[in-house]
């Protein structure tokens, strides 16, 4: 046996891995004042109805939704991920029903959103001023550009829908029990 130890090194490497090199995007909104560019990354508007519940933005589920159960309206938002010209930050970039008829336009006539230049902001510079959305198409090429993330994987992870899930779960089992007249031991639902 070759008594020589295994010399010790330290690997490297000029980048960081793709997975660790863009690790949080965060949600970014139309500004009060100024405006927001970027670069479309994603290929097609994410769009879901969510509630404002209890502080925070949560979205609606089916068949069981414990924001509806409690009165509250929902409403659509779209998120787009981006890169942000000013800082080429990846984000996702959040947007209302209202304003999204430019992005669903384009989409509809040139069959995908990656590559477009988008600049967000709104026509006065009062709270929840109409926000207007302008879309056209970049000269940037594509290629320093990073593969589209999963949108819906994105906000899973910052709206904690595991979580979320387990919980509507559970107070589906629970109603299931109270409507088959057999309510478990344990109580209700925590709040
Ligand atoms: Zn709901």
């Amino acid at each position: 046996m070759d008594p020589t130890p295994t010399p010790i090194t330290i690997p490297s490497a000029a980048r960081p891995a793709d997975a660790d090199l863009r690790t949080s995007y965060r949600i970014v909104r139309t500004p009060q004042i100024g405006e927001l560019t970027g670069m479309i990354i994603s290929h097609e508007i994410y769009g879901c109805e969510t509630h404002y519940h209890r502080g925070r933005t949560r979205p609606h589920t089916e068949p069981i939704c414990e924001a509806c159960d409690e009165g509250l309206g929902k409403r659509w938002q779209g998120f787009l991920a981006i890169l942000l010209t000013k800082t080429r930050d990846l984000a996702l970039f959040e947007f209302t029903a209202a304003a999204a008829a430019p992005l669903v336009e384009y989409y509809e006539h040139n069959r995908g959103l990656e590559g477009a230049v988008i600049r967000a902001y709104r026509t006065t510079a009062k709270a929840n001023a109409r926000v207007v959305i302008r879309i056209e198409r970049g000269d940037t090429d594509l290629f320093h550009c990073p593969p589209p993330p999963d949108v819906a994987t994105l906000l899973a992870r910052i709206w904690g829908v595991d979580r979320l899930i387990q919980h509507e779960q559970h107070r589906a089992e629970l109603a299931r029990q109270n409507r088959d007249g057999n309510p478990q031991p344990g109580g209700p639902d925590r709040p």
